[in-house]
């Protein structure tokens, strides 16, 4: 049996001051880390309900109601969408099923192809030239309908290496908006070389 949301709580508030704020951990060691400073970790609030997430129920679900509107490749079976304007980083895209499903119940006919999918964009993104990584993410808490991120991290710029690329994405300024058509477009094309439609 697992940790339970009071004993993760009580134990942690153990080691918080009076206000539930836990020790901040060593900043000055991650050198990735966006922000300097006087910085303190919020108080670690008490155990609550989960919160619904977007599209619980597929008759409700943004994804299924989009199908491939705002895609930038599909085939059959899945799509790949853009975030709705540029970010900071050179691409982001997110592949999804057209099916309304999650990784845990993936039908086994999706799963199986998604490992090859999963490298298919993973060179696709890296296609667009100056890549120092492409990162592959799902989370999930935010819409029910499974989503992988790809999140392209620029060539040479060490200092927004690992998983706070993700939070250079909201600090740095966005990318100039044709120079962000071309990215996608040319992600795209490379999706498309080896089967599906391109829409861009
Ligand atoms: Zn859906």
């Amino acid at each position: 049996m697992g940790e339970s949301a009071e004993e993760l709580f009580a134990r942690a508030l153990a080691a918080a001051d009076a206000e539930g704020r836990l020790p901040l951990p060593p900043l000055d060691e991650w050198e990735t880390f966006p922000f300097e400073g006087e910085i303190r970790v919020r108080p670690l609030r008490a155990p609550a309900d989960e919160p619904p997430r977007l599209g619980e129920d597929p008759a409700d679900c943004w994804r299924c109601r989009r199908s491939e509107e705002d895609a930038i490749w599909s085939d059959e079976r899945w799509l790949l969408t853009p975030l709705e304007k540029p970010s900071g980083l050179p691409v982001i895209v997110i592949l999804q099923p057209r099916e309304h499903c999650d990784l845990g119940d993936l039908p086994d006919r999706l799963a199986a192809e998604l490992g090859p999918l999963l490298v298919r964009v993973e060179r696709a993104v890296d296609s667009v030239g100056d890549i120092g990584r492409v990162h592959v993410g799902r989370w999930g808490d935010g819409s029910a309908h499974l989503h992988w991120w790809f999140i392209a991290r620029p060539a040479r710029m060490p200092q927004l290496r690992t998983s706070f690329a993700a939070i250079w994405d909201d600090i740095l300024p966005p990318l100039p908006e044709e120079l962000w058509r071309a990215n996608l477009a040319a992600v795209a094309r490379a999706m498309a070389a080896d089967g599906g439609r391109a829409y861009v």
